[in-house]
């Protein structure tokens, strides 16, 4: 074989990319990590990107700009038409755009996914590396959690919590519901702090986190404004990429090739590649190189809010005061998965924002599905790697999903009644959530209320799922190799087979620094 450049491509600089990238450029590995958005210094970051508040920089032309794909939608359930859906661009992909929630799965999490016949990710196997990526303050010193990794992990104090975090906290212990201090312990359920990736008050994504340290790195190369359209293969060996650089085409050669381009875009460039299911991709012209389930099993989790209209005194104070700062992962059933079900407080309605009924000012009790079983679909659209796939998400369309979160909202609903809501609410919650009070009592009624106005939490996974080679689910087996292929793996948020019962930046993380380990 002759000698390439590269040892290593990385495809896409976001969570699960930069840890890979630095952490096998660290072992002596060359590794060139390319990027379709820009690249920057952490000095350079817009500064609203650094706020507690991710709402205050969504609301901001100026820092979106670049920095969120566009163009791309995704049609949330069969009765909603497609609206905007959000992922991270540049270095550090959706860690600098996220809510910063630096939240573990309960280890059963990882049971599941050995059970699905992803062999080596036991609880055993991840949790070392949810220690390694971390430095947590509060709690760093036990022994499944780590002190002096590159992620810092923060929880504010009570008395900096927002209104509605607390009257959520109040209201759920009252309900019944367990206090637990820390949300990251193996088996942790029950009213906890958010923690956040967050020092001084400043968001740390893995930009910051990892490549802003080893920018000086003789075996790291990063390039931005690289855009990936597909694998090059030599039979079925991948043998570089085909980047679009300033209009120009470019190519790459490495022993390797790993894309780490997220949820939507890893899938989306296998497709390009001619790797996915054969009728798609023969519809668009592109030669069939391996019939695989590529984009689908899109996972998110489907959320429900009611609307809580605050007093003046109790609403955000500055666009800086955090947006959340409580959650309640609780089980729905006897016999249910444990924490199948999650609350979660917003100080500020996030859900507002894409929704035009709703005050954007107002606060917010929500409810997620945690552990989901419907699956959506991504399709490639066009050939051409400026075009966005078509999602559809299917939220809800399995029946087990829409009973939970139909029962959810009900629970929910009742903890916003707690007197501790009361005294910072203004007017009746009726009159702010006449849509969904008007179909409370009735299932079938409520169902169709969930499905047109249900949303998602910007948690898009499992579109290039792992699991074991014989499965019809599977495209990467659990070395992350595409089936069928040489050369190629896929390392990002695609690859779990479900989508985590937790906020999916950690795990994201922690499966590129796990195959940082693992590739020799
Ligand atoms: C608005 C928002 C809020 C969120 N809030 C939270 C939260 O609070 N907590 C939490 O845990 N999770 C949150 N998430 C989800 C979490 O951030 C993601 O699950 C995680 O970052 C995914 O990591 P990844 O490595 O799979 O992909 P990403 O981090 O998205 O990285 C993919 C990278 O690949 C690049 N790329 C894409 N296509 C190409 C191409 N063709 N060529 C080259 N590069 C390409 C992208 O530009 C991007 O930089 C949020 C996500 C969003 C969008």
């Amino acid at each position: 074989m002759t000698e390439t450049a590269w040892d290593i491509i990385v495809v896409g600089a976001g969570s699960a990319g930069c840890a890979l990238a630095v952490r096998s450029a660290d072992k002596g590995k060359r590794v060139l990590l390319l990027e379709a958005g820009p690249d920057y210094r952490s000095a350079h970051m817009h500064p609203a990107w650094r706020s507690p508040n991710p709402i205050r920089a969504l609301l901001d032309p100026t820092a979106v700009e670049n920095l969120v794909w566009t163009g791309l939608d995704a049609a949330r359930t069969e009765k909603q038409a497609a609206a905007p859906y959000w992922r991270g661009r540049g270095v550090g992909g959706s860690s600098s755009i996220n809510g910063q929630i630096a939240i573990r799965p309960p280890m059963e999490d990882f049971d599941d996914w050995v059970g699905w016949g992803c062999a080596g990710w036991g609880p055993d196997d991840v949790l070392p590396y949810f220690a390694k990526l971390e430095d947590d303050e509060e709690f760093g010193a036990e022994p499944y959690h780590g002190r002096g990794g590159p992620t810092p992990i923060y929880r504010m104090s009570q008395e900096n919590w927002g209104s509605v975090d607390t009257a959520l906290c109040k209201a759920a212990l009252s309900a019944g519901h367990a206090w637990a201090a820390d949300v990251n312990a193996p088996h942790a359920m029950g009213v906890s702090p958010y923690p956040i990736n967050s020092r001084s008050g400043r968001r740390v994504s893995v930009n910051d986190a990892y490549l802003e340290a080893a920018r000086d790195s003789s075996t790291l190369t990063i390039r931005g404004d690289a855009l990936v359209d597909r694998v090059i293969f030599a039979g079925d060996r991948a043998i570089g990429v085909r980047i679009i650089v300033d209009g120009t085409v470019v190519t790459e050669h490495a022993d390797e090739v790993i894309l780490s381009a997220g949820a939507v875009h890893s899938p989306a460039i296998l497709l390009r590649s001619g790797i996915g299911p054969s009728g798609q991709l023969r519809s668009l012209g592109i030669a069939v190189r391996q019939d695989l389930p590529v984009g689908y099993g899109l996972q998110d989790h489907p959320m429900a809010v009611v609307s809580i209209p605050l007093i003046d005194e109790a609403g955000i104070q500055s666009p800086d005061d955090r947006h959340t700062n409580v959650c309640v992962r609780y089980t729905s059933k006897p016999g249910a998965p444990v924490g199948d079900m999650m609350f979660v407080s917003q100080n500020q309605n996030v859900v507002a924002m894409a929704n035009p009924d709703m005050r954007a000012l107002a606060g917010a009790f929500g409810v997620w599905v945690n552990q989901v079983y419907s699956r959506g679909t991504l399709t490639l659209t066009s050939t051409d790697p400026a075009d966005q796939p078509q999602i559809h998400s299917r939220m809800l369309s399995d029946e087990r999903d829409l009973s939970r979160l139909r029962d959810g909202i009900r629970d929910l609903v009742e903890l916003a009644r707690d007197p501790a809501v009361a005294a910072i609410t203004h007017g009746p919650l009726e009159a702010e959530n006449k849509a969904l009070f008007a179909v409370l009592d009735s299932d079938s009624e409520l169902d169709d209320h969930l499905l047109a106005t249900v949303s998602d939490v910007q948690h898009a996974t499992s579109t290039c799922r792992m699991g074991a080679t014989g499965n019809a689910d599977t495209v990467v087996d659990p070395s992350c190799r595409v089936l069928g292929t040489d050369g190629l793996r896929v390392v990002d948020a695609s690859i779990f087979p479900s989508v985590p019962r937790a906020n999916t930046n950690l795990t994201a993380i922690m499966v590129g620094e796990l195959m940082a380990d693992r590739i020799r």
